[in-house]
């Protein structure tokens, strides 16, 4: 299978906090990555720079083969105009803790906002996209609710649908259930794993081990900036290599 994501040595700095300290990742077409680590190792800012959120300060981001970015020409690179660096952005979901809905949009709104706008896609096409979304995430009869009256857990559910209605080719996840009281993580939850078995190659980056070991193709424990170390989930989850992989989870355990 090929490369969907592809880094090499990726640092990045804000002021004098190092925060990625020499990154290297490869996701494959329809793999499931999870990302561990204590608060502060770098997960949010490196799932950033995957969408080019943020710009690396040094070593390469490619997503399905293209330099995010920039254009090369020969050996030298050239920054993209903003226009296509949105463009480049359109083409990966990103599913924020915090849900990050319109709150001025229905929920139907908020999943046609950026197909029409970004995309310029043709409003008949896009209608029943929105409508066989919001069914895929349980939330039909939600169509013309604004966010402020649905639970946490419909919202994330409707911003996961939001993230779909862009076609991406690959879905990033920044702690999709933290901020959510527990018993609505679970809906949350089988809503990602539906996705998974359906072949969304993702990223998702979470505290929750049951989640990573049933859905995981791959467990990545991060601290300090790096990736210390990757293996599918019985491995890292059972037989850690690394002490601070030990340590972290003997704590989230
Ligand atoms: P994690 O998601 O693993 O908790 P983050 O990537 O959010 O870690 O943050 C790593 C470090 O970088 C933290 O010390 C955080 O305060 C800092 N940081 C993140 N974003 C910024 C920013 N835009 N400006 C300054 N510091 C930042
Ligand atoms: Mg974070």
């Amino acid at each position: 299978m090929s490369a969907m994501v592809k880094l090499r040595g990726v640092h990045k700095s804000f002021g004098a906090l190092h925060v990625l300290r020499g990154v290297d990742l490869d996701v494959r077409q329809g793999q499931v990555l999870v990302i561990l680590g204590p608060s502060g190792s770098g997960k949010s800012t490196l799932l950033r720079t995957i969408n080019h959120l943020e710009k690396v300060d040094r070593g390469s981001v490619h997503v399905d083969g293209q330099l995010l970015g920039y254009r090369q020409a020969g050996d030298r690179l050239y920054e993209l105009p903003e226009r296509e660096v949105l463009r480049q952005r359109t083409q990966i979901g990103f599913v924020f803790q915090s849900f990050n809905l319109f709150p001025h949009l229905t929920v139907r709104q908020n999943l046609m906002e950026a197909p029409l706008s970004a995309q310029r896609r043709p409003r008949a096409e896009v209608a029943p996209l929105a409508e066989r979304l919001l069914a895929r995430v349980g939330l039909a009869d939600k169509a013309d609710a604004y966010p402020r009256t649905l639970s946490g857990g419909q919202q994330q559910r409707v911003a996961i649908a939001r993230a779909l209605a862009l076609e991406p080719k690959l879905l990033l996840f920044d702690e999709p259930t933290s901020a959510l009281d527990p018993e609505l993580v679970g809906e949350v939850l089988d809503v990602i794993k539906d996705l998974a078995r359906g072949g969304t190659t993702m990223i998702v980056v979470t505290h929750e081990i049951g989640f990573a070991r049933e859905v995981a193709d791959t467990v990545a424990f991060m601290d300090a900036g790096r990736i210390v170390e990757l293996g599918p989930p019985s491995q890292l989850l059972d037989a850690p290599a690394h002490e601070r992989t030990r340590t972290f989870l003997s704590k989230v355990l």
